[in-house]
């Protein structure tokens, strides 16, 4: 037999994006779910891009994907213009408020997977519509593990879709206030508990800066984020953290839980690095050399 084009297919929104923190604005910058995905996962495995830019994205934005080496078969390009987004950091960096969306050609996205891609063993469905993460799903042909992640707009617009995808799915990650908004649970055991009776085996969920814990029927694992002494953009950084997590799972060829665990280490650890700076920016220029130095040094940080 021979082996899958890519180890692992990511699907989501490609955006160029205007993002104003409380001491910089950067504008028409690459962004969207899969661009920092597949980034985050190219470190560790081959990674298929699936989504969609318009005729105006520029091949410099390109090039930034194929020098790290991420699969572009599944990038579909539309006339018209690429997806945009703007938002605003409140100056804690905490809270974020969404300027402007424009949909452009993401309107009309319906991601068809290139025939390569749909022997992957490894799915990672980015934050889009939930018709459209079922769509994918009609496509693959049986992966070994699929993550979803999603957002509060679709929990709001189209949680009976969702419900029907999480339900398809091996593991569910969501922030915090999703995950209370999608249950109505104020604590984050209840919440996961309620996600667990979906069906997923694996439910994460993010908080931010302070790190993440995984959920399972048997038991919940902590993870602290890496203390940073300073970031510039934490746009993208649950995509990275997502991304890293599937490329370093699909590396291990595994899917059990110590696995996953040790992946949730290398996607914390990426996402740490990716938000000190804006955009992909600081992802370009990172090895898995620099990447293996910051885990050793986070592992030594949590022995008991
Ligand atoms: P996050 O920080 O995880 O919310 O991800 C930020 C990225 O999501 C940005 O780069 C945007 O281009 C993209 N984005 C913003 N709004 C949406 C949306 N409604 N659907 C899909 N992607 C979006």
């Amino acid at each position: 037999m021979t082996p899958p084009a890519v180890d692992l297919t990511i699907v989501g929104s490609i955006g160029i994006d205007t993002i104003e923190t409380p001491t910089e604005k950067q504008e028409e910058i690459l962004g969207g779910s899969v661009s920092y995905a597949c980034a985050a996962a190219s470190f560790f495995t081959h990674t298929g891009m699936v989504g969609v830019v318009g005729t105006d994205f520029p091949q410099e934005y390109r090039d930034t994907w194929t020098k790290m080496n991420i699969d572009l078969e599944g990038l579909q390009t539309e006339e018209g213009k690429t997806f945009r987004w703007s938002g605003v950091y409140e100056e804690n960096m905490d809270n974020r408020r969404t300027l402007s969306t424009d949909l452009n050609v993401f309107e009309t996205f319906s991601p068809e997977l290139p025939e390569d891609y749909r022997e992957a063993p490894y799915l990672f469905l980015g934050n889009i519509h939930p018709a459209l993460q079922l769509h994918v799903l009609e496509q693959v042909r049986n992966p070994r593990f699929i993550l979803i992640d999603t957002m509060d707009l679709w929990i709001n617009i189209d949680k009976e879709n969702l419900t029907k995808v999480i339900g398809k799915c091996h593991m569910l990650t969501l922030n915090e206030s999703e995950a209370q908004l999608f249950t109505g649970e104020r604590t984050l055991n209840k919440a996961a508990q309620h996600l667990l009776e979906l069906g997923p085996e694996y439910v994460l969920i993010k908080k931010g800066g302070n790190g993440s814990m995984l959920f399972t029927n048997d038991d919940i694992f902590l993870l602290h984020a890496y203390p940073l002494e300073s970031f510039k953009d934490p746009t993208g950084a649950g995509d990275t953290f997502a991304g890293g997590l599937m490329g370093a799972l699909a590396a291990s060829g595994r899917t059990d839980k110590e696995a996953i665990r040790q992946a949730m280490v290398y996607g914390s650890i990426v996402a740490s690095f990716g938000v000190e700076e804006f955009s992909l920016d600081r992802l370009q220029q990172l090895d898995r050399d620099k990447i293996e130095l910051r885990v050793e040094e986070f592992k030594g940080m949590c022995k008991l």
